[in-house]
């Protein structure tokens, strides 16, 4: 690649990587239509089961592989594909098409898994993206058993940066070991699979970047800043030479960084506590001490599945994360799937309301094994939010274990919707607690499409930190507690503008909590409230960025400089 280019995309995985491409091209093998005679197909129909056999063996290998690395935290992950390996609507479906449109295996796989992708995208929600990209990736693996191509071993030595149009889970857990030290995808989002994979694995990853030049080569230096979400290739010496200070920095930084304390230098403590999407994830969540759960995203349970686990299920699964987290809190927030992702109470049809109140049983009795709370998402106006809590209230009155209908369950909000802020005095008077979500905010209040990884939609827009600051001191006034469980508080600099803006209460996703600890230690939070002061009357978020690292650059430089943060 001669030409250097800077490319934006979702900073899906933190820290700095610089090595060589391994572009790994997903060949797009036409699949034509081939006409199977009668007498050949049971031989199709076996080739296909053969397929099928060797890509569950495969996936099985790579869930033993992550069990030895990472124990079983991120297994359920591959479970979901195993289980499509065994599911009637794709598996059976195939077979049923070869075997009555007298078809050969691959095109049968094409056709059924675009059948079934097809409403999924139709709906914008990240869910059903997810859920359509599942359906790829188990669609990819088929295909290539079918065609009994092999993996390839890396041609590139050294540290190397893996560049995919996408990677599903179970090459993740092959391709992201030693020597690879950095992931880029064309596709992908912050809740994919296999972006939480790289997390897991500490390899820093950018996603959703949209098309690559088409001349990147293997052998290419790239330099991957995942805190930012910039790729840079084609990277001059001296730049090279920058990313790997700051990389060696933060690598440093982490291995030391092992205090549970988040006191800041003024002597506040800030709480800091976990955002979880799988309960396997509570394990890690304790690890780094987290003080509890701030938001468990319990749509990711419903992955492989058309409806929600049963009552009975969500109890004992809520219950064990419970369990393990008592005493410490967990915040559950109710599914947040549906395409336009808000919550109408009066609106939702009625198999949805149905889901809404199994889940609020469950969570009620879940209750009984240690403190939670709940939360909704979405919330854009007082009536909603009022029903939504009522619908709390009916529930708990026709709950028939007594313990589970006594036990305290303060029902909150999400402050995700401008709405919310703007009336957050008003939101105040009903609500438990706030949990604001930058990630949804900042695009609601800039109009931008979140699904758009090069939207430079963001939490430290001044418009953003105006809504921030109202829902926070409505809180204070009205006394209730507001945590922050968007992306904002994961980032190194964004957080210390939400210190400065008051947030004392933060949830991170777990491998992001001794990173915001060791942030909130460095903070003094005078100089970080005169500087938000500051930036509620800048003109941009990039004048917002630069007044950060100029004010509080100082005084953060053995985390922000020393370490490699920025
Ligand atoms: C948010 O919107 O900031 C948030 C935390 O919720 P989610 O990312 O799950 O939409
Ligand atoms: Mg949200």
């Amino acid at each position: 690649m001669s030409r250097s280019a800077r490319l934006q995309g979702i900073a899906a995985s933190i820290g700095v990587a610089v090595g060589h491409a391994r572009v790994i091209r997903r060949e797009h093998r036409p699949h034509p239509h081939r006409r199977i005679e009668e007498a050949a197909i049971s031989a199709e129909l076996s080739r296909f089961a053969e397929a099928v056999a060797s890509s569950r063996a495969e996936i099985e290998a790579a869930k033993e592989e992550l069990l030895h690395k990472h124990g079983p935290t991120y297994t359920p992950i591959l479970d979901v594909y195993l289980l499509m390996h065994g599911d009637a609507l794709l598996i059976d479906a195939i077979s049923n098409t070869i075997r009555e449109e007298s078809v050969n295996a691959e095109w049968a796989v094409s056709e059924v898994a675009a059948r079934l992708k097809k409403p999924l995208l139709e709906d914008a929600s990240p869910y059903f993206q997810e859920r359509a990209s599942d359906i790829d990736h188990v669609k990819e693996h088929l295909l290539r058993h079918l065609s009994g191509e092999q993996r390839q071993a890396s041609p590139v030595d050294g540290p190397t940066i893996v560049i995919a149009r996408d990677l599903t889970p179970a090459d993740a857990v092959h391709v992201l070991a030693p020597p690879t030290v950095g992931l880029v995808t064309e596709l992908g989002a912050d809740s994919s699979h296999t972006t939480i994979l790289a997390r897991t694995f500490g390899v820093p990853a950018v996603v959703g970047l949209g098309p690559l030049p088409i001349e990147i080569e293997d052998g290419d230096v790239v330099l991957v800043d995942g805190f930012s979400g910039e790729v840079t290739l084609g990277a001059s010496l001296d730049e090279r030479r920058a990313a790997e200070r700051r990389r060696d920095r933060f690598r440093a930084f982490l291995d030391a960084e092992r205090s549970p304390n988040a006191v800041t230098r003024d002597g506040v403590s800030v709480s800091v506590a976990a955002n979880i999407e799988l309960p396997s994830e509570v394990e890690a969540a304790l690890e780094n001490a987290a003080e509890g759960v701030g938001l468990y995203r319990t749509e990711f349970m419903c992955l492989d599945q058309t409806e929600p686990p049963s009552e009975e299920e969500q109890v004992q699964l809520y219950r064990g994360v419970v369990r393990a987290m008592a005493p410490k809190p967990v915040v559950f927030r109710t599914f947040d799937w549906r395409g336009d992702k808000r919550l109408r109470v009066e609106h939702l049809g009625g198999c949805e309301q149905a889901w809404l109140e199994t889940q609020i049983r469950a969570v009620l009795r879940a209750g009984v094994e240690g403190p939670v709370a709940l939360m909704f998402p979405m919330i854009a106006t007082v009536t909603e939010f009022r029903e939504a809590r009522a619908l709390v209230q009916r529930c708990r009155d026709a709950l028939v274990d007594e313990s589970a209908r006594l036990a305290p369950l303060p029902v909150g909000m999400m402050v995700e919707v401008p709405s919310a802020a703007l009336l957050a005095d008003r939101f105040a008077q009903h609500a438990d607690f706030f949990s604001v979500g930058t990630n949804d905010l900042s695009h609601h209040a800039l109009g931008a499409d979140r699904h758009d990884g090069r939207s430079a939609a963001g939490p430290l827009d001044p418009a953003v930190l105006a809504l921030l600051e109202r829902a926070i001191s409505a809180a204070s006034d009205a006394g209730i507690p507001c945590s922050m469980c968007g992306g904002m508080a994961a980032d190194p600099v964004s957080l210390v503008l939400a210190l400065g803006l008051g947030y004392r209460q933060v949830s991170v996703p777990v491998s992001v909590v001794p990173l915001a600890r060791a942030v909130i230690r460095d903070v003094d939070l005078g100089a970080a409230a005169d500087a938000a002061r500051e930036a509620l009357d800048c003109v941009s978020a990039d004048a917002v960025r630069e007044l950060l690292l100029e004010r509080l650059g100082p005084a953060l430089g053995s985390l922000w400089k020393d370490h490699g943060l920025v």
